[in-house]
């Protein structure tokens, strides 16, 4: 008899216990996204779609030294590079990348490949939309990664030369 009610009271003790931490976190403010409903808060290091960065003159960081795919345990970093011309300057170095590949298919996004890249020209961002049906389209080329140049100022034009005799006109 007595280890019924010993029984009894460590099943009550148990729920008990088990339902205070339910009433603890109930009170507490939710940690749950509503996504796709609202938008998703990433944490600072959140490891996402790379984005090959630009310098201060809008110019491609990127300058083809292949560090990045070379760190790459996965293989999927598929580079070409060129070289940079007097009429056609992309990157502030000798060479450029002229083909840059990231194949999504096999990224592990294990962020080796920011870590080796000597001029910050490869970050990671927050993009995890990317699921496709098509394994082709995982693979994401320089255009989709580059990110967009920055608009440059309209040109100030000095206002037009008052016509002879407008001020007369106006009155
Ligand atoms: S995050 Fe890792 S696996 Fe993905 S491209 Fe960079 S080095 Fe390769
Ligand atoms: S992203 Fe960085 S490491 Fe990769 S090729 Fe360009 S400059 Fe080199």
């Amino acid at each position: 008899m007595a280890n019924i009610f010993r029984g009894i009271a460590a099943s009550t003790a148990a729920i008990v216990k088990g339902f205070s931490v339910t009433l603890r976190n109930m009170l507490r403010p939710t940690v749950t996204e509503n996504y796709p409903d609202e938008p998703v808060h990433f944490e600072d290091r959140y490891r996402g779609v790379h984005v090959l960065r630009r310098d201060e003159n809008g110019l491609e960081k990127c300058v083809a030294c292949f560090l990045c795919a070379a760190a790459c345990p996965s293989n999927c970093i598929y580079i070409e590079a060129a070289e940079n011309t007097g009429e056609q300057r992309i990157s502030a170095a000798e060479r450029y990348a002229k083909v840059y590949n990231i194949d999504y298919n096999r990224c592990i996004f294990c962020g080796y490949c920011v870590e080796a890249c000597p001029c910050d020209a490869i970050t990671h961002g927050q993009g995890f939309e990317i699921a496709a049906y098509d394994t082709n389209a995982l693979v994401y080329r320089k255009e989709q990664l580059l990110e967009p140049a920055p608009s440059r100022p309209e040109p100030k034009t000095a206002p037009p030369p008052p016509v002879a005799g407008e001020s007369l006109l106006r009155i």
